[in-house]
């Protein structure tokens, strides 16, 4: 609340907020008094879309290499990787983007078999929507030239007729079934691993928007024994990567930590790596992307979820995937008016699409930090017109659609809301282009987009900005962000993390 200096807090909940002089009725002998000495205090962020386990995995049981600047550099990262864990049966690794490499080419088995031939190797893209198999991972999930292919995915052939290693979106689920799955115990180490990330920015909620069956179940259990620490709101998968059948569709929950109340589809790929569902074609290529939903099961599976009370949320990047989505949406929307309607990404909507969003109370949540660390990639990859509009977020909150903003991440590496607000405001990539720049908005925007908006999408609003009544997660700041420049966001350091009323984290100095 403007011109507020104190914030009092009972329990777990926020009892009131105004200024300290007028709260004195509400100090007892026992309360204790923190002077936040002139620091900022706000609502705690919420993540409205993060994938929190593989943020744990990428510093627990996979090796990360985001960041490489050469395919070279991966390969001795693999190769020293796989001498140091020799019990380890697969090499997983995750995050290269081929588009900040000198030759710019997707690496394939060839390449991967360089460095390790005994052992199965699998290496996933930062978009997670192409990965790369060696030729021990290939034998060992029985593909051939003769496999088949699952709709809505590809298996690249080289000039020898054979598999080259290279497959994208759900023809993934070929070599992943074959992947030994990690335990519940090893998921539930890598949540914790990645919440401490979390709060040291200080998110103190967030959405896990790909849940499978059995990471459903380590949340719960995580859930039942008090062990989660932040706001945690989980939307399971129903078709499984290159699986035949939809996994069954799961009940609603609601606690003031844990809710599972919306599922989730993928109707198409990523722009950074081409498989985002364009109408027209990539830049100096004739690929379109990729659809890869059934209209006729996707609009029966979003019927029978509604009908439990649940709402849906679909990843759409390109306007081709944002237009099917919005019809199924749309023919939904009268049976089911009040029931959340998530389109995820929201990469390159067309005008007609963001009307017709609004008129049908379909909900965003959009990745700005995008911009800054795969800005890059959509400069070489789209034309300008659709550069022009690319996560165009003014578009989309002067057309009164709700949207949150999120992280994404392990897509990217640094998932510090503050880089999210500042590349909402600047439109600047890491390297210093500028995209769509009459697509920016304030900081305010931006922030709210992180705390309250996020809540709203996430159908959780008791917790996500500071007034009377709402859960007790805040954060302390070293700046105020809405009185700094857009560069200096960043440099913003958070001192203090709070939930549930209680201090989860500090910063050592
Ligand atoms: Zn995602």
């Amino acid at each position: 609340m403007k011109g507020s200096d104190t914030i009092v807090i009972n329990k777990n909940k926020i009892e009131a907020v105004g200024k300290f002089e007028e709260l004195q009725s509400l100090i007892h002998s026992n309360t204790e008094i923190i002077n936040a000495q002139g620091k900022t205090l706000m609502s705690g962020f919420n993540d409205s879309h993060i994938h929190i386990w593989k943020v744990g995995n990428l510093k627990t049981f996979m090796l990360d290499v985001r960041g490489t600047k050469s395919l070279d550099e991966m390969l001795s990262m693999l190769e020293d990787y796989s001498r140091q864990y020799p019990d380890v049966a697969w090499v997983t690794a995750r995050g290269f983007n081929e588009a900040a490499w000198k030759d710019g080419r997707l690496p394939t088995k060839d390449d991967l078999d360089k460095v390790i031939k005994d052992k199965p190797v699998y290496v996933i893209r930062t978009c997670a929507h192409i990965a790369i198999a060696n030729t021990k991972a290939l034998e060992l999930s029985g593909i051939t030239s003769k496999t088949n292919v699952p709709e809505g995915g590809e298996m690249q052939i080289n000039s020898n007729g054979q598999p080259n290693g290279i497959f994208s979106e759900t023809s993934l689920g070929l070599i992943t079934k074959h992947i030994p799955a990690y335990t519940k115990s090893e998921l539930k180490q890598m949540v914790k691993t990645a919440r401490d990330e979390m709060y040291s920015y200080g998110i103190t909620a967030a959405t896990d928007p790909a849940v499978d069956p059995l990471l459903l179940e380590a949340y719960y259990e995580m859930n039942d024994a008090n062990e989660l620490g932040f706001r945690l709101n989980a939307i399971p998968i129903i078709l499984p990567d290159g699986g035949e059948n939809p996994y069954p569709i799961p009940s609603m929950f609601s606690s003031d930590f844990f809710n599972v109340n919306t599922v989730k589809f993928f109707s198409d790929g990523g722009l950074s790596g081409k498989t985002s569902a364009l109408k027209r074609h990539y830049k100096n290529s004739n690929e379109q992307g990729i659809l890869r939903l059934k209209k006729e099961q996707y609009f029966n599976l979003c019927k029978a979820a509604m009908t439990k009370g649940l709402g849906v949320a679909t990843h759409a990047i390109g306007d081709a995937a944002i237009e099917f989505v919005i019809d199924i949406y749309k023919n939904l929307n009268t049976s089911f008016p009040n029931i959340i309607k998530r389109i995820e990404h929201l990469g390159l909507p067309e005008e007609k699409q963001l009307r017709d969003m609004a008129a049908n109370d379909i909900a965003a949540s959009m990745q700005t930090i995008f911009i800054s660390e795969l800005g890059k990639n959509f400069i070489k990859y789209l034309y300008e017109d659709y550069l022009d509009h690319c996560y165009p977020v003014k578009s989309v909150l002067q057309h009164g659609i709700l949207n949150a903003l999120s992280s994404d991440a392990p897509v990217v590496k640094d998932f510090n809301p503050l880089k999210g607000a500042q590349a909402a405001v600047t439109r600047k990539t890491n390297e210093g282009e500028i995209i769509a720049s009459n697509e920016s908005i304030s900081i305010e925007e931006a922030l709210k987009a992180y705390t309250v908006s996020a809540s709203t999408i996430s159908n959780t609003p008791q917790f996500g900005s500071l007034q009377k009544g709402m859960l007790a997660d805040f954060i302390l700041l070293d700046k105020n962000p809405l009185t700094v420049s857009p560069e200096e966001l960043t440099s913003i350091k958070v001192e203090k993390t709070f939930v549930d009323g209680k201090c989860v984290w500090k910063k050592i100095n």
